[in-house]
């Protein structure tokens, strides 16, 4: 498998990208731009069991800068592989990243580096979101793309299975979703049932709400797929425990990781007395017509639940109280273009 995988040097790279079926800037929808694809056979690669790259080999997206960002340090292992110095290796096999023979004209590294694309077994349609990490696999393999181990397994695919692979440029799609039936007999004087949570999937990193009344709903982007998000949250202790009380696949799929009687760890200053909603999106992304059907409907039913006001329902950057020095670029590009207060509210106003 990953033995076969010979990696050109990147000064090659450009001249043999032309060879990889992309099709940049056509909208395959009205909904969406994609940005590239391609489709054909697979390996897999990275980790400390990958042989075929040597211990001191980097990435073409990652250094060892990245380690430290916590948005991409979950694509790497806590410590390098003994005899290994470079970060192919250290990645986390179990994690979900490939390589694509990228042409950098059309999709520039520094988009890559922020893109999540979405990865599909077309035999069995199975479909989740990965990060590009690296530029492979050498042409004469035959192959378009190499995979982590974790994200072949997840899809099924075994070297030289076919895989599809698209990044697009999702658009804001307004959605006016159909309304909650009411009065479904949940027990309470909510007059829209809780949407169904898929998977309560506990994290440890929450805390007392300490008697302080919940009166705002808060919205984040993962900047990272699932199941990084997932077990990002299950991690206790480090540098930078957190959590959200929900988030939201691409698909429009709920998971619950913490009560909503306890406070998450999600909004640093206004934990107390806040319900935090993530997204699972890379920072370019907008919310998917499925994320922004069960957030609206799950938003609906918190702000009846907890009598919240309507206009409480922040993006996490200017929530009242957030008090990091610096502020973040979240909810990134989610609800609109502009990073702005007024841009989450009329995603609000025509949603929810
Ligand atoms: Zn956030």
């Amino acid at each position: 498998m990953a033995r076969t995988r010979k990696r050109p040097r990147l000064k090659t790279a450009a001249k043999r990208a032309k060879r990889i079926k992309v099709t940049p800037k056509k909208a395959a929808q009205a909904a969406e731009e994609i940005l590239f694809r391609v489709e054909g056979k697979m390996s897999t690669f990275g980790g400390p069991h990958d042989l075929g790259m040597s211990a001191d080999e980097d990435l073409a997206l990652f250094t060892k800068l990245d380690l430290k960002d916590p948005k991409y340090a979950y694509l790497f292992l806590p410590a390098p592989p003994p005899g290994t110095s470079g970060v192919g290796r250290r990645l986390n096999p179990d994690q979900y990243y490939f390589a694509c023979r990228w042409n950098y004209a059309d999709t520039p590294k520094e988009f890559l580096r922020r893109a999540l694309a979405r990865v599909e077994n077309p035999q069995n349609g199975r479909a989740v979101d990965a990060r590009p990490v690296d530029w492979g696999p050498h042409p004469s393999t035959g192959r378009v793309a190499d995979l982590s181990p974790g994200l072949a397994a997840a899809l099924g695919l075994d070297t030289d299975d076919v895989v599809k692979i698209t990044i697009s440029a999702r658009r804001a799609i307004p959605v006016k979703p159909t309304l909650s039936v009411k009065h479904a007999g949940h027990g309470s004087s909510n007059p829209h049932a809780k949407p169904v949570i898929k998977a309560f999937v506990e994290s440890p990193n929450h805390s007392s709400r300490n008697g302080a009344k919940i009166d705002k709903v808060v919205l984040h982007c993962t900047e990272a797929p699932l199941k990084s998000t997932l077990d990002h949250f299950q991690t206790a202790g480090g540098e930078n425990p957190v959590s959200a009380h929900y988030v939201i696949d691409r698909n429009g799929d709920i998971y619950q990781t913490v009560r909503d009687s306890d406070a998450a760890w999600h909004c640093k200053g206004a934990n107390r007395s806040t319900v935090g909603i993530e997204y699972v999106g890379a920072e370019i992304d907008s919310v998917t017509a499925q994320q922004a059907a069960a957030s609206a409907a799950l938003i609906r039913w918190l702000l009846e639940q907890y009598d919240i006001p309507r206009t409480n329902v922040f993006g996490h950057d200017f929530t009242p109280g957030y008090s990091r020095s610096g502020g973040t670029s979240c909810p990134d590009k989610l609800f609109g273009l502009a990073h702005s207060q007024a841009t989450v509210a009329a995603w609000v106003q025509a949603n929810v």
